[in-house]
């Protein structure tokens, strides 16, 4: 297993409901391959175009329940009356290769990231104002009803943004991308994150 408590950090985006946690996440694994995406699990449908072990794993309810009581979770939580659940054995394959897993999951689901990988990089999506993220979701195909539900969580997950190490502002896709691939970098610098290979080149050092 390579140091997987450090240098290989997961990477957690959350943002309301439209905010672009997919659209950026599918951008990110495109540019950098430093990047892997967690697939998490849910009991909602399939929208257009998903895909099933693409987008989402989507099992039933009684299977969600068995996952919970099998303890295959490493975090579970019930948003717009659908349960959705990170598998913990696809993080952990993901860091034991070496790679960043990317985890696109709600405000309590990176809050439970945090606790169990306290070295966790955790960013919060900004969408760049209501109206952008009202037409955003209206483009994505949701209901009025769906968007107002958003909405109105939205405005509870704001609160929490201040649990999170950065805010990047989705205005311009490309921008974002860019920035959080610059967050990535700069936190796979950190010195504690180094520890390894400095410790190595100080001992050649004093050989
Ligand atoms: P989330 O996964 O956070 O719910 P999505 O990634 O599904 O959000 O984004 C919601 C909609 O907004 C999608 O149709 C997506 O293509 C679009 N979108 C996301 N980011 C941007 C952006 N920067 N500019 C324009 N449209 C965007
Ligand atoms: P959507 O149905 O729009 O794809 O996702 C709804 C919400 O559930 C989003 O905030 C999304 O990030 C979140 N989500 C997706 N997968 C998970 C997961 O495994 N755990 C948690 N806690 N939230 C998730």
């Amino acid at each position: 297993m390579r140091n997987k408590d450090f240098k290989y950090f997961p990477l957690v985006i959350s943002a309301p409901s439209g905010g672009g946690k997919s659209a950026v996440r599918d951008r990110l694994l495109k540019k950098d391959s430093r990047f892997r995406f967690s697939i998490t699990c849910t009991t909602r449908k399939k929208r257009k175009g998903e895909i099933n072990g693409r987008d989402y794993f989507f099992v039933s309810e009684s299977g969600f329940k068995s996952l919970i009581k099998s303890g295959k979770l490493l975090e579970w939580a019930k948003v717009h009356g659908n349960y959705y659940g990170t598998p913990a054995r696809s993080v952990e394959r993901i860091l034991d290769k070496g790679f960043i897993p990317v985890m696109t999951i709600d405000v309590k689901g990176a809050a439970s990231v945090r606790k169990r990988f306290p070295h966790a990089v955790t960013v919060f999506l900004l969408p760049p104002g209501l109206n952008a993220l009202e037409a955003r979701l209206k483009k994505r195909g949701e209901s009025i009803e769906s968007v107002k539900v958003r909405i109105a969580t939205a405005m509870k997950e704001i609160e929490r943004s201040y649990e999170f190490d950065y805010a990047v502002i989705n205005d311009k896709l490309e921008n974002a991308v860019k920035d959080i691939i610059g967050i990535v970098s700069a936190e796979s610098m950190k010195v504690e994150r180094n520890a390894g290979c400095i410790y190595e080149f100080k001992k050649q050092l004093q050989r």
